[in-house]
């Protein structure tokens, strides 16, 4: 591919660092190789050379929480109506379209397995470089568990869509998480507390025994992975911190007292703000039950405490979206409503430098340093005075560049 020079931009690199006007970046192939700000010194020549006019750079945005898989708008009736083929093929659509709202990496929690992620490495469709855990372990009558109550057939493995797997017991859970991992996954997700989705289970309660989660977090660890846990209730989280689980999922009924022991267990938190305002808000009309949204207002109404918990205690905080169905194409929104809370600098190191942690791809992505992925996006204003900036994707994003390769530029389309 050779090189690519940005110039003229206004650089974010995520560090933590200020902003710097008048910065450059060269690109060799996939990587970043030299960044920096004023006078560039001798370039390569022949080099693609973009003028980002002024815009603001930042690195490629990581969505924490995605569920890909997540087609319509309520996954337990998605899971029961459509078939393996409809839920792959328009799950394909949902990652091209994370991609173009700027999330060049997505960490998918449940659904998706291996083959979409190597389907974008490789360059089949085009998408967020994804990490995945494939099917979730839940146990019977769990947040994985999508029968209803008046139901009483045993679960059925989903293999697409919001996949799931409901097996109780230390030796079950053994078997399904080295089953995952045998299928590539680059974590185990399992559900430790009810949620919103499910037809069987309330928010406050947890899920799973200390023993079953120690069982799941032993068998990723053994492969060099981790374990991500769904969860809201106070007891999940402590049970969590207990068992080694590395990443809470939501975390919306947090106290203090958890708060304080995921930061001695360095847990880090993935707020996921934006599916609560966007499911209170469209619900309804999207034909969504009452208990789902009923439950759904219950967590909007901790959102925020939670995450003021969490950066009160110094607790490393993450950012996702977890939206469903049509939804998904308001990704963005959670940087402002996180932003909110801790600021806007601190939304977008969540995003992207957190993230990248998350992910255990710190060397490759998160923030605009030589020797990186060079992943880009470029934004239209500044987000530091307006986060909402980013849910105007089509208009405001106007280079999204991912490993090096250019997914989108309207710079030329006027200014
Ligand atoms: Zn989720």
């Amino acid at each position: 591919m050779g090189h690519t020079i940005l110039k003229n931009a206004t650089i974010i690199d995520c560090t933590g660092a200020d902003p710097k006007p008048n910065g450059w970046v060269v690109i060799q192939d996939q990587r970043i190789k030299e960044v920096g700000h004023g006078r560039t010194g001798a370039l390569p020549a022949q080099a693609t050379v973009i003028d980002c006019q002024g815009q603001t750079l930042l690195p490629g945005l990581i969505d924490g929480h995605v569920h890909t898989g997540s087609v319509d708008p309520s996954i337990v009736e998605q899971q029961h109506r459509l078939r393996t083929s409809t839920l792959v093929i328009r799950s394909l659509k949902v990652l091209k379209e994370t991609l173009d709202q700027g999330f060049t990496t997505a960490r998918d929690c449940g659904g998706v397995d291996a083959g979409f992620r190597q389907a974008v490495d490789e360059g089949w469709v085009p998408g967020s470089r994804l990490s995945v855990s494939g099917a979730i372990l839940s146990q019977t009558g769990g947040h994985g568990d999508w029968r209803l109550p008046s139901e009483t057939y045993a679960p059925i493995y989903h293999p697409a869509g919001v996949s799931s797997t409901v097996v109780d017991g230390v030796d079950a859970v053994r078997r399904a998480a080295r089953e995952q991992l045998r299928q590539g996954v680059d974590f185990v997700k399992i559900m430790a507390s009810g949620g919103a989705a499910s037809p069987s289970d309330e928010l406050d309660t947890s899920q799973y025994s200390l023993e079953e989660m120690k069982t799941a977090v032993f068998e990723a660890e053994s492969a060099g992975k981790y374990v991500a846990a769904h969860c809201y209730s106070d007891r999940g989280i402590k049970l969590c911190c207990q068992a080694g689980v590395r990443t809470i999922e939501h975390g919306n009924l947090m106290t203090e007292a958890s708060a304080k022991l995921m930061k001695e267990c360095g847990t880090y938190l993935v707020p996921t703000m934006a599916t609560y305002v966007m499911i209170s808000k469209l619900g309804k009309e999207l034909g969504l039950s009452d208990d789902f949204v009923r439950k759904i207002n219950q967590a909007l109404d901790k959102a925020e405490t939670s995450l003021a918990y969490a950066l009160a205690h110094g607790v490393k905080v993450g950012s996702g979206s977890d939206l469903l169905g049509p939804m998904q194409t308001s990704k963005g929104i959670e940087m402002e409503l996180q932003g909110r809370v801790m600021g806007p600098m601190a939304a977008l190191i969540a995003t992207t430098r957190t993230n990248a942690e998350i992910i255990q791809r710190e060397k490759d992505l998160g923030t605009i340093e030589a020797g990186k992925l060079a992943d880009f996006v470029l934004v239209k204003g500044d987000p530091l005075k307006d986060l909402g900036l980013f849910k105007n994707y089509h208009d405001n994003l106007t280079l999204i560049i991912q490993g090096g390769k250019v997914h989108k530029n309207i710079l030329s389309q006027g200014r």
